[in-house]
């Protein structure tokens, strides 16, 4: 039914080439595309079909155009880093394909999350009749839609919004990052923010915490108060949210390993220059840590990432959680990754799927709870991320 071309053979990626591989049906083709070809073709060797591969520099706007000349798809799922989306999205205006994302844009020297960039590009995509969508995996992703089926299903006006994400996995190294090191490390490092009566409040990194009991066992942990790029667009599309925030967990050990990582300078995103030459500290980090793709094998535990939301519903107040619990080690033995690559790449096929089946369609550049949440709840279910909700 459509081609499709991946961007970016990492730990996402291949999570989102192996359930695209197993769905026929919808992507009649597919191409994965990465800067490092080997990595492509590594991932193309374990898929139940065979899939074409090729070597693109996503920095590079004639390239990317060319490689999409050649392979001709309906769509391009960039799962590659934040700092390519514009590139493609500029490869994609002047190619007419539409395009997905995980994770909104950001510049490399500074370390900021903002839609506007890509909201940015809303009169160009609409013009040239063409659908970006922005944020298709988990947190943001399945996290919008779930606010968007709580404000379908559940309330009649939506007041406040806690995302919570918690990985209670253990991969068994002193410290590593379950996905890209260098993006989780700026996320994690940045000043927190959240929403609260039409207002943004800044707070310091990490400095605001709490207790939190986790469903079905994994009971409770610290979490902590982070700015997400998810907040900005709920913020703009749940009407009459006054508050929403983002929390997640850490363990002790990996905050420890992060403070003294930050302390003596190794966070840094300004170039240094060492023997003679500039290096990004955090980039020259970023290489020594594992790469997130090797933790498969080992992680072990369960992820819980869900929304706590209150509202009104029947001129009453309502606290309603809904959430989902991923295993490190099912994901493994279903797609050879762990759970936090699982939970991003099959929410980027489900976008894929949706678009590509024109169930969720539009001319410009759209967030997930801008669409009608309902075939993407039902899919997240039939594709291996199934969702509990609890009403207080
Ligand atoms: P990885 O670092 O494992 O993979 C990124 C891949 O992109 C690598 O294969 C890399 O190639 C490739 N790449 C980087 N730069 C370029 C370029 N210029 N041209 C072509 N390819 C390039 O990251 P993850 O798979 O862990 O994450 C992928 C994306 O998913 C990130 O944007 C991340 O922020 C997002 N994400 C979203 C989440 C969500 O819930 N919404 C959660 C987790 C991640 P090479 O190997 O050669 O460097």
């Amino acid at each position: 039914m459509g081609r499709v071309l991946i961007i970016g053979a990492g730990g996402v990626g291949q999570v989102v080439a192996f359930k695209c591989a197993k769905l026929p049906e919808v992507f009649s083709e597919i191409c994965l595309a990465s800067r490092t070809v080997e990595k492509c073709r590594n991932i193309a060797a374990k898929l139940p079909r065979k899939i074409q591969t090729a070597q693109v520099d996503a920095d590079n706007v004639p390239e990317l155009v060319a490689l999409i000349k050649k392979f001709k798809p309906d769509l391009i799922i960039n799962v590659a880093l934040p700092y390519q989306d514009l590139h493609i999205m500029d490869a994609c205006l002047e190619t007419g394909v539409d395009y997905l994302d995980t994770a909104n844009y950001e510049p490399r020297d500074e370390a900021r999350f903002c839609y506007q960039w890509q909201w940015d590009y809303h009169e160009r995509f609409k013009e040239r009749g063409i659908m970006a969508l922005l944020g298709s995996g988990f947190d943001p992703g399945v996290t919008n839609v779930f606010c968007a089926w709580a404000q379908k299903k559940h309330f009649d006006r939506i007041q406040e919004i806690d995302i919570i994400d918690c990985n209670a996995g253990d991969h068994g190294h002193p410290f590593a990052t379950n996905f890209n090191p260098e993006i989780n490390i700026r996320e994690v490092t940045a000043k927190g923010r959240y929403y609260e009566d039409g207002k943004w409040i800044e707070t310091e990194p990490l400095s605001i915490s709490k207790m939190y009991d986790f469903p079905e066992g994994i009971g409770p942990r610290k979490i902590y108060l982070l700015y997400h790029e998810e907040l900005e667009s709920l913020a703009r599309h749940i009407k009459g949210v006054h508050r929403a925030r983002f929390w997640m967990t850490f363990s002790d050990n990996y905050l420890k390993h992060l403070e003294v990582l930050q302390n003596v300078g190794m966070t840094r995103i300004d170039p240094v220059v060492y023997n003679g030459q500039e290096i990004i500290p955090l980039q020259f980090l970023k290489s020594l840590l594992p790469d997130p793709a090797s933790l498969g094998p080992v992680t072990k535990g369960r992820t819980c990432i869900g929304c706590l939301i209150k509202g009104i519903r029947n001129n009453r107040e309502k606290q309603y959680y809904i959430y989902n619990i991923c295993d490190h080690e099912s994901c493994y033995k279903e797609v050879q990754s762990q759970a936090v690559s699982y939970t991003t790449g099959v929410p980027a096929m489900i976008g894929a799927l949706l678009m590509l089946t024109r169930k969720w369609r539009g001319n410009g550049v759209f967030n997930m709870e801008e669409f009608d949440p309902e075939p993407f709840m039902n899919e997240l279910n039939r594709h291996g991320l199934p969702w509990t909700e609890i009403t207080f």
